[in-house]
């Protein structure tokens, strides 16, 4: 039996470590995971309850159409319904959307270090990936509008980016769209939409009026704290909305998912804190990180991403003897790390943790 040709050479995603094997292998009794840009805070409370009133219904299929929750979205984010699809994540929307517009021979354009399902997913599809290195650690819209052909078929632009967190701005980006070919889709990824708090991040539902050829990504996983229900979405014109319906899986979410989800954008309260409590996180890690004489990105999202001027193996290893878990071995940033802002408990400890392993690493030179 032999897989497709263009599957062969993909890896089996790696995910963070667990905490209970860290504990294990190493014999720690705390361990800290900022690896995986999840919420300190945990979800709110609402979705918790949420989630106890539908399990008297786990037997019963989802409604595969959201319908509920997709009119409450519509109605938050002031579009139509026929805008807006949910995915097993915002992962799944990505998926998708490789799916539905990606055929061997098509191109598509991502930075070069960015978030990694767009690539896997092309890859799946067998269309040719255009690369876009990074500049300043922020993707080069000029440089990524200068690889569009006959032949392009989405461009993806993470915003913030993961790993490096830092964003486009509103005029910018407003630009490069406006520049980009009609036949072009653009997929504003939106993971850490909510945890933005400058002023010149760019409104993508007033350019996705303007536009037809743009679809916003975002998801209930980060700052709302649902990344184990699986669910997140997108939100475009009707037609891509459409098309990508037509390739869904017909109960791809979740009743639990469904209902959290709900519950979750009614509990402003829950949204509203996570978002101070994580920008002042932000401050805190980036005062830090310059007392340290560290560089980092400007960030943006719930992760911070800084050179740990050693290589980032090392850092990582370090790390987590002592009870840290963080994120290394990026291909263009070999001596950089991401952590995620954790509550102030954590990021503190984090420092100090970092601390230990600079000043290990200054002795062993
Ligand atoms: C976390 C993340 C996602 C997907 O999260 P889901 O859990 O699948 O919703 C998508 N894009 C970026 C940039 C992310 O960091």
């Amino acid at each position: 039996m032999n897989p497709k040709k263009n599957i062969v050479h993909l890896p089996v995603y790696q995910p963070g470590k667990p905490i209970e094997e860290v504990k294990r292998e190493l014999g720690l009794k705390e361990v800290i995971k900022l690896a995986s840009n999840e919420n300190p805070f945990g979800s709110s409370e609402q979705a918790k309850l949420a989630i106890q009133n539908e399990l008297a219904n786990i037997s019963i299929y989802p409604d595969g159409g959201s319908v509920q929750l997709t009119a409450a979205i519509a109605e938050y984010l002031q579009v139509a319904p026929n805008q807006v699809i949910f995915g097993a994540g915002s992962d799944e929307v990505i998926l998708m959307l490789a799916r539905a517009y990606l055929s061997p021979g098509d191109e598509t354009i991502m930075a070069d270090e960015t978030f990694p399902q767009y690539k896997h997913n092309a890859e799946i599809e067998g269309a040719t990936i255009i690369e876009v290195p990074l500049k300043d650690g922020t993707h080069d819209l000029p440089a990524i509008l200068a690889k569009v052909t006959d032949r392009t078929k989405i461009i993806w632009i993470c915003n913030p980016n993961n790993p490096t967190g830092t964003i486009n701005r509103q005029d910018e980006l407003a630009k490069f769209i406006s520049e980009v070919p009609k036949h072009v889709l653009i997929a504003l990824d939106e993971a850490y939409y909510e945890y933005v708090t400058d002023e010149a991040y760019p409104d993508s539902l007033a350019l996705l009026r303007e536009n037809n050829n743009v679809i916003v990504l975002r998801t209930f996983s980060k700052i709302y704290g649902l990344a184990s229900l699986r669910i997140g979405y997108g939100v475009g014109h009707p037609d891509v909305i459409r098309s990508v319906n037509q390739v869904r899986e017909p109960f791809n979410t979740t009743r639990f998912a469904q209902a959290a989800a709900l519950a979750s954008i009614k509990d402003l309260e829950f949204l509203n804190n996570c978002r101070e409590r994580n920008a002042e996180g932000r401050i805190y890690l980036a005062e830090q990180l310059d007392r340290l004489g560290l560089s980092h990105f400007e960030a943006h999202g719930n992760f911070v991403m800084f050179d740990a001027k050693i290589p980032s193996q090392q850092a990582f290893d370090g790390l987590l003897r002592r009870g840290i878990i963080s994120r290394a071995r990026w291909q263009y940033y070999p001596t950089y790390i991401r952590i995620t802002v954790g509550s102030q408990e954590q990021n503190e400890a984090f420092i100090k943790a970092l601390e230990e392993v600079l000043a290990e690493a200054a002795v062993l030179g």
